[in-house]
């Protein structure tokens, strides 16, 4: 909320746009207090015993598996790949960013630019990816010197 157009400013003139359909200004208001009726919301305010999550509980039934140990209805797990209900949904939302993304950075790309999408096809942690030899970074420097500026640079910006 901190950032520059992702600020409450930016929130503000989100809720303040005549453009903006009313049920979408009230679901992010509702998210935003912490009012949204999913059943953990619902339990506490005595309108459901059971917090459990309704669509995991859904998913499980439609391919015949164990209803036991569903997860807690929360507004956070609803919005995960962790909810059996929402994960196509949520993975395929993820995917649709990530290739608006990539186009968009290679429609910026110029020969002068020589910013390069190393992994456009797949996610990779900073350990696997310091593994492949073909990006050659032990070359540029070593895994722990950059852990190393790395964590400076954290401790720099929290002071
Ligand atoms: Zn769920």
């Amino acid at each position: 909320m901190l950032r520059q157009n992702e600020s409450r400013a930016f929130l503000g003139k989100y809720l303040i746009d005549p453009h903006v359909p009313w049920r979408h200004k009230r679901r992010e208001m509702m998210a935003i207090s912490g009012i949204i009726p999913v059943a953990k919301w619902l339990a506490k305010i005595n309108q459901r015993s059971d917090v459990s999550c309704r669509l995991c509980k859904r998913a499980r039934e439609q391919r015949s598996a164990s209803t036991e140990n569903l997860p807690e209805e929360m507004y956070g797990h609803i919005n995960s790949a962790f909810c059996d209900g929402m994960a196509t949904n949520v993975t395929a939302a993820h995917h649709f960013i990530w290739r608006h993304l990539y186009a968009s950075m290679q429609a910026a790309q110029t020969l002068a630019r020589k910013l390069r999408v190393v992994t456009p096809d797949k996610e990779s942690s900073m350990s696997t990816f310091w593994q492949e030899e073909e990006f050659k970074f032990e070359q540029i420097c070593s895994r722990e010197l950059l852990t190393e500026k790395s964590q400076q640079t954290l401790r720099k910006r929290s002071l």
